[in-house]
């Protein structure tokens, strides 16, 4: 059994911008089963703040990164919570991240590091009796922890530190005139802690502090070493080879349930998916069409490939194939969707963000998009396959590990789930489409790819596990 402080600037259900808040919010219950004792630290936002159960002041700050703050012991959704209520760095409208232009809170650095600092003093001082025996933290807003906990205590007694990547375009960097900002050790400002190209980078410190390293698939852990994918941490993630490990996410196997969800017309078998793709063909205001009906849901960024949608489309529309699509993120891609939706029969596009209507397009679907560039695990093509909503993938990352593509060979063996292309360019995904047209129009075929699909065991069992055995290795107590 070990007791774990898991840090993380998202956590579902309440706050979420991505997959990151979906894995934060579901893996404690998957450690529990194996006798971990999980409580997650989260910044207090405004929509966090309002939706706590029995708020308990823990810690009290007189002054930390400019202002007075506390930590609250709450839960929430069957979570055991701390939440650094600090009203100067997160009481304010708007996304976690951004402000209402949609660039970065010029402070987050600072909003980020103090999430950080908490860390670190709970894990040094304990919570009344509760000490963890290991600190998790995930992406840069946890990065300063091994950097305070040194601070605190010194690196020989300090707590063990598990860094998690889910996504490592994200740096998390600030100006080296910041550094006592920061509460940082300048001597520590070098190539070997958390100095980068001159900056100082959050997601370094964690990088090259954490006792261990895991990203989110067994793919991307081996991309993150190459310049193509690191991101400029190639190097330093080469360095640390022998201590990063790729563990693949899993999905809250009860929040996404064909056969329960309140969201849907609940089905057992890719059969009573029909009732629910008239509906949702009613809801996005499409007709009746010959081809395959597919759905994208997804930030809307380079990254996810959305410019190379637009370019490939015509070859699933001129087989009658459909798209259905829901995200929200740059505008240029906002504005050239809806255009092009305007002009095309068989195109809808949902700007905005719903949990709900995400829930109905994984019913209602015959197949997923999911056309990155780079994505280290991806959750949509997992809640595919649970719902049997044919994976249509890009052949990168965890896109790669976790869909079976149909080869000639894989449905000779009937173990296909799904279609993967690569190179990530247009002219591959066009001919992707034409693949999942003339897959659909094989109802055989189709078939056995849902009900492959919907056999994949896509929940946190075996993932828990690893990690569970990756905190046991490092915990002392
Ligand atoms: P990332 O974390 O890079 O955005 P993932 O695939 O790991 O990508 O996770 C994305 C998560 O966010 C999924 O749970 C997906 O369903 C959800 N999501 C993304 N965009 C939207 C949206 N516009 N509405 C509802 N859910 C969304």
């Amino acid at each position: 059994m070990t007791r774990v402080l898991s840090v993380a600037s998202e956590c579902a259900p309440l706050v979420k911008t991505g997959g990151l808040a979906d894995v934060v919010g579901a893996l404690p219950a998957a450690l529990a089963a194996f006798g971990d004792d999980v409580r997650t630290l989260i910044p207090g936002y405004r929509a966090v703040m309002g939706g706590l159960e029995k708020p308990k002041p823990v810690v009290e700050f007189d002054d930390l990164f400019g202002g007075a703050a506390r930590v609250l012991a709450a839960k929430n959704a069957g979570l055991n919570l701390f939440v650094l209520d600090a009203p100067h760095l997160f009481d304010r409208a708007g996304s976690p991240y951004l402000g209402d232009d949609g660039s970065d809170w010029p402070d987050n650095p600072e909003r980020f590091a103090a999430l950080s600092f908490a860390a670190a003093h709970i894990a040094t001082e304990g919570i009344g009796r509760w000490q963890p025996d290991v600190v998790h933290g995930h992406d840069w807003q946890a990065g300063f922890i091994p950097e305070y906990l040194h601070a605190m205590s010194g690196d020989d007694s300090r707590i063990p530190f598990v860094f998690t990547i889910h996504n490592i375009a994200f740096h998390g960097n600030s100006s080296a005139d910041r550094l006592a900002a920061l509460r940082l050790s300048d001597w520590r400002f070098t190539a070997e802690h958390f100095e980068f190209w001159g900056q100082i980078s959050a997601l370094k410190a964690g990088l090259t502090g954490a006792d261990k390293i895991t990203t989110v698939s067994k793919t991307y852990a081996e991309e993150l070493m190459t310049p193509e994918f690191g991101m400029g941490m190639d190097g330093v993630l080469r360095a640390r080879a022998a201590d990063v490990t790729g563990i693949v996410n899993g999905i809250d196997k009860d929040v996404w349930d064909p056969t329960s969800d309140p969201q849907i017309k609940p089905f057992k078998t890719a059969k009573g998916k029909r009732a629910n793709k008239t509906a949702l063909r009613k809801e996005f205001g499409l007709s009746e069409a010959d081809g395959p009906l597919c759905v994208l849901i997804s930030r809307l960024t380079y990254q996810k490939g959305i410019d190379l949608v637009l370019e490939a489309l015509p070859s699933l529309l001129s087989r009658g194939g459909q798209l259905a699509l829901l995200g929200s993120g740059d505008t240029e891609l906002e504005v050239a969707l809806l255009e092009r939706a305007a002009n095309e029969e068989n195109l809808a596009v949902n700007i905005g963000y719903d949990e709900g209507l995400a829930h109905r397009m994984m019913a209602g679907g015959d197949a997923v998009l999911v056309p990155s560039r780079f994505e280290p695990c991806g959750l949509t093509q997992l809640y595919g396959l649970r719902y049997g909503t044919v994976p249509l993938v890009a052949l990168t990352g965890g896109l790669s590990d976790t869909v079976i593509n149909a080869s000639p060979a894989a449905l000779a063996q009937g173990v296909a789930t799904g279609v993967q292309f690569s190179p990530v360019t247009a002219g591959a995904l066009a001919h992707a489409f034409t693949r999942i047209c003339d897959l659909y129009q094989m109802p055989d075929t189709w078939a056995m790819l849902q009900k492959n699909a919907m056999k994949q065991p896509v929940g946190w069992e075996t993932s828990a596990a690893e990690y569970s055995a990756l905190y046991a290795s490092l915990s002392k107590g």
